[in-house]
C-alpha cells in the first residue's frame, strides 16, 4: 500500500477538503457520543497548523438526496467547536455560492463544516458532476472517514481522483493497524469468529481460513458447525441448511493449513435469561430443550493457550451471548488473557464489529488492544478481504 502522507506536505494557504464520519448518534438536535468527532480532531490539528483552510465535509443518515432538516449536520457545530477549542464556520450547503463564500471568508487555519453531503443525490450515485463541484471549492482531499470507505460516494471516491489525495491520520493509524493484523501480520496469526450467524459471515470465514493459522469459532456460529460435524444442538440457534457451507469451510481451512478451533465443551440453559441455572456439557450431550449459550472452560483454557502460542490475534464477534450473564464469561477471559498479553507486548490484538466493540468495553480492554475499530461494515467487508473503494481511490 502507497499513500501520499499529510506530514511534509505543503499545505499553506490551501483549501483541504476532508472527509470526515460525522454520522453520530443524535437524540433531538443533540450528540449522544462524540467518538466519531474526537477521531477527527488529531487531523484538523495537523491541518491548521501548517496553514490550511479546513472544510469538512459528512453524511449525516440517508436523507435521500433531500434537504430533510431532522439530518442537518448544524447540531455538530457546538460539540466540535468545544471539542476543537475553535470556531468552526458553518455552510448551510456543500456545494456552490455559499460554500465558496464561507470558505472565502476563512482564514488559512481556519475551519468550517459543510451541510449534510446526502442532501444531494449526486453524493451516492458518486455523480462525476457532484464529485466536481465539490472538487472546485478546494486544492486537496484529505479522506480521515475509513468507516465510510466501503462506499464509492461522490465524497469518498470520485473526489479522490480529482484533487491530490492524502489519507487523514485516523485513517492512516486504521489502514497500519488493520496491515498489521490482515496485510502482513506477524505470524503465527490466530482469529476469532463468533456472533450469532454463519450466514452473515461467510464471505468472512472463507477469505480467514486462507489467510490465518489458526482460527477459532465461537457464539451462535459455532452451533451450526457443530451440527454440520453431527452433534446434537439442542434448541440452540443453529442455521441447519448451512450445514454443507460449515463443512466446506472445514475443507476449506484444511487446504489452506489454517488450524480450526471448534469448541470442545459448551455452556448450556434452557432460557436465554439472566441469571438461568446452567451447565457445562461436552459435544453432542446438549438436550432437546437446552440451548448453547457460551464456550465451556475447557474451550477457553484451549483458546488461551493458542492465542498465547501466537503473535497476532484479529477478533470479530463475542464467543457467547455476552450481553446476558453468565454467557459473557468466555469472551472476557478471552478479552483479558488478550489484553495482558498486549500490555505486555506478546501479542498485536486488533478487533471490530459492533457487538465486538461493546463486549470488549464490558471487558474494559479497549485501551490495552493494539487497535479496536469502531467502522463496521467497513471492518467487516475488510475482513472479508474486498477492496474498499474509499482506500483503493487514495493509493498512488
Ligand atoms: P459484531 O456486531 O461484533 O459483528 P455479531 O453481530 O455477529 O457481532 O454477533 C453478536 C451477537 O451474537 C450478540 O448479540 C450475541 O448475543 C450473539 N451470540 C453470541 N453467541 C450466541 C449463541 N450461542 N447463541 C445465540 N446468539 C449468540
Ligand atoms: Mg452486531
Amino acid at each position: 500500500m502507497t499513500f501520499r502522507t499529510l506530514q511534509g506536505a505543503d499545505l499553506s494557504g490551501k483549501t483541504a477538503l476532508v472527509r470526515v464520519d460525522f454520522n453520530v448518534p443524535m437524540e433531538n438536535g443533540v450528540v449522544q457520543d462524540d467518538t466519531r468527532l474526537r477521531s477527527a480532531l488529531p487531523t484538523i490539528d495537523l491541518l491548521t497548523k501548517a496553514g490550511a483552510k479546513v472544510v469538512l465535509l459528512a453524511h449525516f443518515d440517508r436523507p435521500k438526496g433531500k434537504r430533510v432538516p431532522e439530518m442537518s449536520l448544524k447540531p455538530v457545530v457546538a460539540p466540535l467547536a468545544a471539542l476543537a477549542k475553535r470556531d468552526i464556520a458553518w455552510s448551510d450547503d456543500c456545494i456552490g455560492a455559499e460554500a465558496k463564500a464561507v470558505i472565502d471568508r476563512l482564514k488559512p487555519g481556519g475551519v468550517a463544516l459543510f451541510e449534510n453531503l446526502r442532501y444531494h443525490s449526486g453524493e451516492e450515485m458518486n455523480d462525476p458532476a457532484f464529485a466536481a463541484e465539490l472538487a472546485k471549492l478546494g486544492d486537496v482531499y484529505v479522506n480521515d472517514a475509513f468507516s465510510a470507505a466501503h462506499r464509492a460516494h461522490a465524497s469518498t471516491e470520485g473526489l479522490a481522483k480529482l484533487l491530490p489525495a492524502y489519507p487523514g491520520l485516523s485513517m492512516e493509524r486504521e489502514l497500519t493497524a488493520l496491515d498489521a493484523a490482515l496485510g502482513k501480520p506477524e505470524r503465527p496469526v490466530i482469529g476469532i469468529v463468533g456472533g450469532s450467524k454463519v450466514s452473515t459471515k461467510l464471505d468472512l470465514l472463507k477469505n480467514l481460513v486462507t489467510r490465518l493459522d489458526k482460527l477459532a469459532i465461537g457464539g451462535g456460529m459455532a452451533n451450526t458447525f457443530l451440527y454440520a460435524m453431527g452433534h446434537d444442538v439442542g434448541a440452540s440457534y443453529c442455521e441447519k441448511d448451512l450445514a454443507e457451507t460449515a463443512r466446506e469451510i472445514i475443507r476449506l481451512a484444511g487446504k489452506n493449513n489454517c488450524k480450526l478451533f471448534l469448541p470442545l465443551d459448551i455452556v448450556v440453559a434452557e432460557q436465554m435469561a439472566s441469571g438461568v441455572p446452567t451447565r457445562v456439557r461436552g459435544l453432542g450431550e446438549v438436550d432437546e430443550h437446552e440451548r448453547i449459550l457460551d464456550a465451556g472452560p475447557e474451550s477457553v483454557a484451549r483458546l488461551k493457550r493458542a492465542i498465547g502460542n501466537s503473535r497476532t490475534l484479529i477478533w470479530n464477534g463475542p464467543l457467547g451471548v455476552f450481553e446476558i450473564p453468565p454467557f459473557q464469561r468466555a469472551t472476557m477471559e478471552a478479552a483479558w488473557h488478550a489484553a495482558e498479553l498486549c500490555r505486555d507486548g506478546k501479542l498485536i490484538a486488533v478487533a471490530g464489529g459492533g457487538d465486538t466493540v461493546s463486549a470488549l468495553n464490558m471487558a474494559g480492554v479497549t485501551v490495552d488492544f493494539t487497535f479496536v475499530s469502531t467502522a463496521g461494515g467497513a471492518f467487516l467487508e475488510w475482513m472479508e478481504g474486498k477492496e474498499l473503494p474509499g482506500v483503493e481511490a487514495l493509493k498512488v
